[in-house]
């Protein structure tokens, strides 16, 4: 019968990236993702990427390809039209490889709306046909840096991801990097560098200088949730958690603590499950919204578009991971122009 799971096939592919990218946790010169394909009784497939973070998530791709293989087993036979018990069952078995559980539970997504002829994006609510992506800078030399951010607003992106790890020199390379893109609108990532006090030394100085940032990322360690309210409540910016929140009990609780203004959803932490009810928290906590990626390709990245556009949720998109791949993955859901990605309808994508 339709509808029901006959088979998994997993795989492992390795993305050099275009240059090493490097953040304050270390540095990343590839990406090894595991694609997962959900076979149903009538042949019609769904697929997921998960792309593990050991510097984030301590997962690594083999946890997750061995894991795939032999937990998906327990899912053979069930049906995708109950889908809500599968988001209940793999939370539960894909506790400690979450970007696992966003690949299997987008993948059964995939099935369900490809048996119905539709897409995940309008499976989650179709709200808007595209969105708008950042571009993020890595740390680097400053120049380097600052010239980097000049290519990529001069290819039209109109916010830019900054990472930083540093006071002074964070300071100094965002400051340079508004000087040549048009003080244009940055998220400062800091990947929990910073104690609280350093963290708003920066943001003072930013703001001293006029610079537009739009929000400042993850300043403290992901476990000090005391200075991240700390920073929020003496940082002339927005702060948003990134590290802090995987799944929804994490939200929750910053939410609950007054630590946050947003908070960065990303698949690969929270699978669609828990970062289905975080979008409904931060709305009604009237706290806002932005998504991220880890360093998935076209696939994975096609996962976080149908969520964010169909949700019609986030503030902010950053969704530049395959971006900065040097390989392409022909498997695709939406389509680039600038900084716009635009959903692709069901016979454009994967059969
Ligand atoms: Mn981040």
């Amino acid at each position: 019968m339709a509808f029901k799971i006959k088979a998994f096939e997993v795989s492992k592919k390795t993305y050099m990236y275009s240059k090493p990218f490097k953040i304050s946790l270390g540095a990343h010169f590839e990406s090894v993702n595991v694609e997962v394909k959900l076979i149903l009784d009538d042949g019609i497939f769904g697929l997921g990427e998960a792309s593990p973070s050991f510097l984030i998530s301590s997962e690594t791709p083999d946890m997750v390809e061995i894991g795939l293989k032999e937990l998906c087993q327990a899912l053979i036979g069930k049906d995708v039209r109950n889908y809500r018990k599968l988001f209940d069952e793999t939370d539960v078995i894909f506790k400690a490889i979450p970007s696992a559980k966003a690949a299997v539970q987008y993948a059964i997504i995939d099935a369900l709306t490809a048996s119905l002829g539709i897409t995940p994006f309008e499976f989650f609510g179709g709200s808007r046909d595209s969105i708008y992506t950042d571009k993020t800078v890595g740390i680097d030399e400053i120049e380097n840096m600052v010239e980097e951010a000049r290519s990529i607003y001069a290819e039209g992106f109109r916010t830019i991801k900054i990472k930083v790890g540093s006071v002074e020199k964070g300071v100094k390379s965002v400051e340079k990097i508004a000087e040549v893109t048009g003080n244009t609108g940055y998220i400062v990532d800091a990947n929990q560098a910073f104690k609280a006090k350093e963290a708003v030394e920066l943001s003072r100085k930013l703001y001293e200088k006029g610079i537009n940032v739009v929000l400042l990322e993850q300043p403290v360690h992901r476990k000090d949730y005391d200075g991240l309210k700390f920073v929020r409540q003496n940082s002339p910016y927005p702060v948003a958690a990134d590290e802090a929140v995987f799944e929804k009990y994490d939200a929750f609780k910053l939410i609950q603590n007054g630590c946050v203004d947003y908070i960065n959803i990303k698949l690969m932490k929270s699978g669609i499950s828990d970062a289905l009810a975080i979008v409904e928290m931060a709305k009604s906590a009237g706290v806002g919204l932005m998504i991220g990626c880890m360093g998935e390709s076209s696939l994975g990245i096609t996962q976080s578009v149908d969520f964010a556009a169909g949700t019609g949720a986030f503030s902010y998109h950053d969704l530049d991971a395959s971006l900065m791949l040097k390989e392409e993955n022909p498997l695709k859901g939406f389509e680039r122009d600038k900084d716009e990605l635009k959903i692709l309808g069901r016979d454009k994508r994967w059969k």
